[in-house]
């Protein structure tokens, strides 16, 4: 069987690694690089190291990914650090490393407050099912558990930075999806987050190399710009043409629907489930010296005009990057959001510099070494309501079309190990267990 991937993201170079050990012929296109959300660029002056265009990082429980990595000869690469997560409220920086950092934490409001909030996340711990969850809003399931207050100071804020606009329709289940697997990263309050020295990119390069060595043809750089759906199938790439018995579509949905022939597939592009996803904009700041001992923060603070600032070099060392200190500046937001969406690089700074400088005392415009920007429109799929129901199945919405992306791992956040985890699933369930 031909089966055309598009996307070489982490779900379509699992999709293709997998089918081409079954012996099917594979052809994979990526209009970009190989990576997708995940993929880094050659840091500069520094050839054999990549920097992810998004922070990137593991938890202990990520084991599909570590399993890839070793399968890919780089287990030796992989470091595991301890890290200090924290928030940005009040003006401040508070360590939020467990219980007593959240019960110590005053701008939830007063001590029994806080102690509402522990309860709510403890019986959100204790959920078995996550299904019981999907139908519930994130604000029913605080404000049902008596913490309604630690919603609005500190999860309302945290689903914005996160949903923007959609944050009041984020499910409980996306919830448990998020906290009750990150809890195994922690040890005695200290968690410990992976790393591929070198960057994730090193992963996918060789992953593109060994799927080249297996006989796939690798098509980077070109968008696929139409394709036709039926018994046989056909993908069109600039002027190329490729015949297909079945396309595996790895990106959203919605881009799917743009390139499905329009008038004539209509009725097609009706049946495909409305997912709505959040864009994402990043300011990479490359400094002379650290900017705190934070490697991750959220922020709460209305005053402040990022979502989150993630250190990178308080995960890996800054010798990697010839010593400069790697902050990502970050803002998830809606795809048309003026304050983002078309800006430059310098525009940014403008609009980022005085949050920097009043939460970071060490933060000065001339620490700054270079800048680079990343943005991407489809970041994640905004995880509402009720998404349980609505989740795209692998197969049958479009004839001879297949469709597995990051919309498919909720409850759980779309991060590199659901999505292999995904990819898998797909394979078992439409080619069976191989
Ligand atoms: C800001 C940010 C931080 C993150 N941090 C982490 C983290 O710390 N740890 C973690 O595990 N995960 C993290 N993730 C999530 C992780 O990056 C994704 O889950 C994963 O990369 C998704 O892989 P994918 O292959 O499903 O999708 P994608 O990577 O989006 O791949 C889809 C691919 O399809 C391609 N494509 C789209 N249209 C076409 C077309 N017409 N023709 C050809 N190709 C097309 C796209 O270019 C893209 O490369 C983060 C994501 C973001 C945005």
């Amino acid at each position: 069987m031909h089966l055309v991937v598009v996307g070489g993201g982490i779900t379509g170079l699992t999709v293709a690694w997998e089918l081409v050990r079954r012996g099917h012929k594979i052809t994979l296109i990526e209009r970009n690089v190989i990576g997708g959300l995940a993929a880094g660029f050659p840091y500069p002056g520094k050839p054999e190291t990549f920097l992810e265009r998004f922070y990137h990082h593991i938890f202990t429980s990520d084991q599909l990914v570590q399993q890839m990595i070793e399968q890919m000869g780089l287990g030796c690469e992989l470091v595991w650090r301890p890290t200090l997560s924290g928030l940005i409220a009040e003006g401040q920086l508070w360590p939020m490393r467990g219980p007593i950092d959240l019960l110590r934490f005053r701008p939830l409001g007063n001590f029994v407050d806080r102690l509402w909030l522990g309860w709510a996340l403890f019986c959100l711990r204790q959920t078995k099912n996550w299904e019981e969850l999907d139908g519930l809003t994130c604000r029913e399931f605080f404000f049902r558990h008596g913490a309604g207050r630690g919603y609005e100071r500190l999860w309302l804020p945290l689903l914005q930075a996160k949903f923007a606009d959609f944050a009041e329709q984020a499910s409980a289940a996306f919830l448990w999806g998020r906290v009750v697997p990150r809890a195994g990263s922690r040890h005695k309050n200290q968690e410990h987050l992976g790393y591929l020295r070198g960057g994730f990119q090193k992963l996918f390069r060789v992953m593109g190399d060994s799927l080249a060595d297996r006989g796939v043809r690798i098509i980077l750089g070109r968008p696929v710009s139409r394709v036709v759906p039926g018994k046989t199938c056909e993908v069109v790439v600039e002027e190329e043409s490729i015949p297909c018995d079945r396309i595996v579509w790895t990106a959203s949905l919605s881009l799917l629907a743009r390139l499905l022939d329009p008038g004539a597939n209509e009725p097609l592009q009706n049946r495909l489930p409305q997912v709505p996803y959040v864009a994402v904009t990043v300011l990479i700041l490359a400094l002379t010296e650290p900017l705190s001992d934070y490697y991750w923060l959220n922020s709460i603070d209305p005053s402040v005009s990022f979502g989150a600032v993630i250190e990178h070099t308080n995960l890996a060392p800054p010798e990697d990057y010839g010593g400069e200190h790697i902050v990502y500046v970050v803002n998830y937001h809606l795809q048309e959001d003026p304050r983002f969406h078309g800006k430059s690089i310098e525009e940014l700074l403008e609009y980022h510099e005085p949050s920097l400088k009043q939460i970071f005392p060490r933060y000065s415009r001339t620490k700054i070494r270079r800048l680079f920007l990343s943005q991407d429109s489809f970041a994640s799929p905004v995880y509402h309501v009720g998404f349980g129901n609505s989740m795209p199945p692998y197969r049958g919405l479009v004839p001879g079309i297949d469709v597995c992306n990051m919309a498919q791992v909720y409850p759980f956040d779309r991060n590199m190990n659901h999505c292999i985890q995904n990819a898998l699933n797909y394979i078992a369930t439409c080619f069976g267990r191989g």
